[in-house]
């Protein structure tokens, strides 16, 4: 079967990996080289399993409501009187009960926890390097009280099998010598030794690679404008440069996916972009960065060594569709990443960068079919993209072929 993957972030290019296991013929359009144009370039690099926890909540509700009247350096809301905004805030709170934290977060784990079977079978099977680390991750706290009201999130991932260690200062400064020098920014944390870290973007290239010997196909400069629909099937795609015709379409397309959907079929999905930033640090001679990734929790603050750099991102920006940025905008990544990692890199190199998280109200992606029925989702990864992808490819390519999935895609479903 002939596939046209629309977007080649870390999404678009898993999907093409597995289709081309399956001996679909694959093409994969984007308007930028794979892994360039989208969250799959600067993201904190975290395949987090053992972080699945869900946004909306109780606690969500009282953070969103401050945030419109108070500057918050990590979390900030820009009202927009867009309907697409307005109807995405709506269902977001709806999902901040106690019931539906816990529902979502559940089978957020349920796909990352998948995915990260997957991203190991991926590995093995091609051998790609992409400064992975899979030594854990740590989930810093500051303040005692915080980490204590963690307990709960703990718990419910270990439930389900999720090793998860509550740990003291102490025992924080063994698994990561290198906070020493920043002891006072931390009261304790949460280690998760089995989760790990990479760069998404160097992953998505490489894996590129081997499905273009695998015979994947890959065009960037294409610009996609809208979908072409005749009754329930799509017929073809139209671009800057003309027409894509395929069996099958995967929609790929991260925080742009509801754009295309909406104006060219009336579909409407709930992503919404949320924007946020990251720094990427050159390491170098005599620099100590921390030998495992992680989550300052109160700074909402990700970071992760990958190799000769050191990646840092934090907030969480409701603001459309501008993806431009300011030296204000890092003020807080780099204040805050200065003062727990001092030597981790040379800051005075650092690169800048933002991107939109794709987010849906529940935080689970947005899988299978609408009403066409050759048209197959694949997007709304939220703030776990990198984490979630390989499962969601393989997903997809299941569903592709007809097949049930591996696992439940209940609350996967398009919405
Ligand atoms: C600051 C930040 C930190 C993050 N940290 C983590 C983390 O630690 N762990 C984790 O698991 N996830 C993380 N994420 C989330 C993760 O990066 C995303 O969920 C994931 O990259 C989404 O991948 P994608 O392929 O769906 O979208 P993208 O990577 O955004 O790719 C979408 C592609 O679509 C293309 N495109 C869009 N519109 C068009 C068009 N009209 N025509 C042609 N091409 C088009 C773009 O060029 C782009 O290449 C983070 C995100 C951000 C912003």
């Amino acid at each position: 079967m002939e596939v046209l993957i629309l977007g080649g972030g870390v999404v678009g290019v898993t999907t093409a990996y597995q289709l081309l296991k399956d001996g679909h013929k694959v093409l994969v359009i984007d308007r930028l080289p794979p892994g360039i144009g989208g969250a799959s370039y600067g993201n904190a690099g975290l395949i987090a399993t053992g972080h699945s926890i869900a946004w909306g909540s109780p606690k969500a509700l009282k953070i969103w409501f401050n945030s419109l009247f108070h500057k918050d350096p990590v979390f900030r809301m820009k009202f927009q009187a867009d309907p697409q905004f307005i109807r995405w805030g709506l269902k977001f709170l709806f999902q901040c009960s106690e019931y539906k934290a816990k529902r979502n977060s559940l089978a957020k784990h349920r796909i990352s926890s998948y995915s990260q079977k997957k991203l190991k079978e991926v590995v093995e099977e091609t051998n790609i390097q992409y400064e992975q680390n899979v030594n854990g991750l740590i989930y810093l706290y500051r303040n005692s009280q915080a980490l204590a009201a963690s307990s709960s999130h703990v718990r419910l991932l270990q439930e389900i099998g999720q090793t998860l260690e509550t740990v003291e200062k102490e025992r924080v400064l063994e698994i990561v010598p290198e906070l020493r020098d920043s002891k006072d920014q931390i009261a304790g944390g949460v280690f998760s030794p089995t989760d790990e870290s990479g760069d998404s973007k160097i992953f998505t290239e490489q894996l590129m690679e081997c499905c273009r010997g695998m015979g994947g196909t890959f065009e960037s400069g294409v610009t996609i404008e809208r979908l072409e629909a005749s009754g329930t099937r799509i017929k073809r795609v139209v671009t800057n440069r003309g027409v894509f015709t395929a069996d099958n379409y995967v929609l790929c397309l991260g925080a742009w996916s509801p754009l295309l959907v909406r104006t060219s079929l009336g579909v409407r999905i709930s992503v919404c972009p949320v924007k946020g930033y990251s720094i990427t640090i050159p390491v170098e001679k005599g620099h100590t960065p921390p030998r495992i990734g992680g989550l300052h929790e109160e700074d909402l603050l990700g970071f992760a060594p990958m190799g000769n750099h050191f990646r840092v991102s934090s907030v969480s920006e409701f603001t459309g569709y501008d993806i431009g940025h300011t030296p204000e905008d890092f003020e807080h990544i780099l204040s805050t990443s200065k003062k727990l990692f001092p030597n981790a890199g040379n800051y005075d190199k650092a690169q800048f960068w933002s991107g939109f998280r794709p987010m849906t109200p529940e935080g689970t992606p947005i899988l299978g079919k609408e009403r066409h029925s050759n048209l197959f989702y694949n997007t709304g990864h939220g703030h776990l993209g990198w984490t979630m992808s390989c499962g969601t490819a393989r997903i997809t390519a299941d569903l592709i072929a007809g097949k049930t999935p591996e696992i439940s895609t209940e609350l996967m479903g398009v919405r």
